[in-house]
């Protein structure tokens, strides 16, 4: 084997600067942690990311794209080609319960209702990390060759209730071009990994994610009557079961997995009268897009005509969320080895596929992309009862930062210097 210097000149650089950064990258996480901001208003959070960018002397930082996400563009000293790195900056309508000196306390609106602020899901920690990787980069860059984009997205859980936004929308807006990224790169922290811990999975990785509506339509009736109308709760609930049937009976599950699932099923005001309809609501998870078709078809047609057998009518929408986050098996068989040699051999493994979805799918779709789980559960504590992203009590130990932007530094120059011209 070769001495890592030879083969790797950055790793030395990449081990001193992340030492010296990592007391800033916690800062910066802490005061993200403080003052969250719901997706599509990440107004502050912007503003730190693109003046951190500017003072660094990235070449190009543009805000407001994608509504408040921010795209910068460090050059090196020679040219090349270009790879990108991407986080997120949105919090979620979460109370927060974990008690730290910087525990959230804003309340805010939510599709109309007040809540609270959390960063839940660790978007925190992303965003520190990747102005964490834009310093340690910058301090780098007159031995470049190529370009590094950064990419900092709003709105990855969603935006609200009648606003575009997220990766889907950054990639319309351009995000991936001028200059042209050749791939692109991203990571998650995750409760279900010790700290120090990598995961990743070549292929799917995470589910597509897509919201289903079902409105059963009777004939309103007295609960002693039920023959002069059409019960859409009995009809509705059919339906539930027909449902359940489409995973069970008529998918290829030794192909890959899927999940319908019915989360919502209202209807009726009081016990002595049948209503005259009934709504449920649902998600359908899937990790192959063809599938993912099928599972639409199958929703829809069992919906309409169990409804049509019970003499009620069924109107079903569709609404596709996130598609399947695919890791490109190139890019992912070409990146463990850098992963591995930052993190250690020992530290690096494949996990299951997880339900979740994630909209850096939509980043994948347009170039060659890789996405992997770093752990955030410290040591001391059972990852299997640690309370996971989402939860009011989801916990990011701040060990976890360093190795994060050592690994997404070593990836992009790793790819940059494999890809030059
Ligand atoms: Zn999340
Ligand atoms: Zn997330």
């Amino acid at each position: 084997m070769n001495a890592p210097d030879t083969v790797f000149p950055f790793d030395a650089a990449i081990a001193a600067a992340a030492d010296k950064l990592e007391p800033k990258v916690v800062a910066w996480r802490r005061d993200f942690h403080q003052h969250p901001e719901l997706g599509n208003r990440e107004k502050r959070t912007a503003k730190i990311v693109a003046d951190h960018l500017r003072a660094l002397g990235f070449d190009e930082v543009r805000e407001q794209v994608a509504h408040t996400g921010v795209v910068a563009v460090l050059k090196g000293g020679r040219p090349g080609p270009v790879v990108a790195l991407r986080a997120d900056m949105d919090a979620l309508p979460v109370t927060e319960e974990v008690n730290v000196p910087f525990k959230s306390t804003q309340r805010t609106q939510w599709n109309g209702m007040d809540c609270g602020v959390m960063h839940a899901c660790g978007h925190d920690a992303r965003t520190a990390i990747l102005m964490g990787v834009a310093e340690l980069l910058a301090g780098l860059r007159a031995q470049i060759a190529g370009a590094v984009k950064l990419i900092f997205q709003p709105a990855e859980e969603t935006p609200p209730i009648g606003e575009d936004g997220g990766a889907r929308l950054m990639v319309e807006q351009g995000c991936l071009r001028d200059p042209d990224v050749g791939a692109i790169f991203g990571l998650h922290v995750v409760s279900i990994l010790p700290t120090g811990q990598i995961g990743y999975r070549s292929g799917p990785l995470m589910a597509s994610a897509d919201d289903f509506r079902v409105f059963v339509r009777g004939v309103q009736t007295h609960a002693a009557l039920p023959w002069l109308g059409i019960d859409p709760i009995v009809v509705g609930s059919q339906i539930v079961l027909g449902l359940q049937t489409i995973v069970s009976r008529r998918m290829n599950i030794t192909h890959e997995p899927s999940i319908v699932t019915v989360g919502v099923f209202q209807g009726g005001v009081r016990g002595n009268i049948i209503p005259d309809e009934v709504k449920l609501e649902g998600t359908i998870r899937s990790f192959d897009e063809v599938q993912r078709e099928e599972l639409h078809a199958h929703v829809k047609r069992i919906s309409e005509m169990i409804a049509q057998a019970g003499g009620a009518k069924a109107n079903v929408h569709i609404h596709r969320w996130y598609d399947v986050t695919v890791n490109h098996p190139k890019l992912t068989e070409w990146s463990v080895p850098s992963l591995e040699r930052i993190a250690g051999d020992d530290r690096v493994g494949v996990i299951d596929k997880q339900c979740g979805a994630e909209d850096f799918s939509f980043y994948q779709k347009a170039v060659p992309g890789f996405f992997y789980f770093m752990g955030c559960t410290p040591p001391d504590r059972d990852v299997k009862t640690a309370a996971p992203n989402h939860s009011p009590r989801f916990y990011v130990d701040e060990k976890c930062l360093k190795l994060g932007v050592k690994t997404l530094s070593a990836l992009a120059l790793d790819w940059l210097a494999a890809n030059a011209g």
